[in-house]
């Protein structure tokens, strides 16, 4: 069994993709087959709205921003920034 995430458009959320080559700095770029979008999926901002909510939720946990660096292997300016931002935009995005 495959524990990959599927992938998606991130225009249409279709899953018709076909592999279309490579990036300069190496990133999967895809064509999806139902809307003609080409290029990367948005692995990386996945990957950052991941740690975002890593770092979000040992904040609640009441870590302080020294040990979320230390477990996340984050900067602490990085930290701050995502923790600012936060107070900024309490509703979820979606
Ligand atoms: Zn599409």
């Amino acid at each position: 069994m495959s524990i990959m995430i599927a992938l998606k458009c991130r225009r249409c959320a279709s899953v018709n993709l076909q592999r279309h080559g490579h990036t300069a700095s190496g990133q999967q770029k895809y064509h999806c087959t139902d809307c003609h979008f080409y290029g990367t999926l948005a692995t990386k901002d996945a990957e950052r709205e991941a740690q975002r909510q890593l770092v979000e939720q040992l904040h609640l946990e009441r870590s302080s921003q020294r040990a979320i660096a230390r477990i996340t292997g984050m900067s602490r300016c990085t930290i701050m920034q995502i923790l600012k931002k936060k107070s900024f935009n309490r509703s979820q995005r979606r």
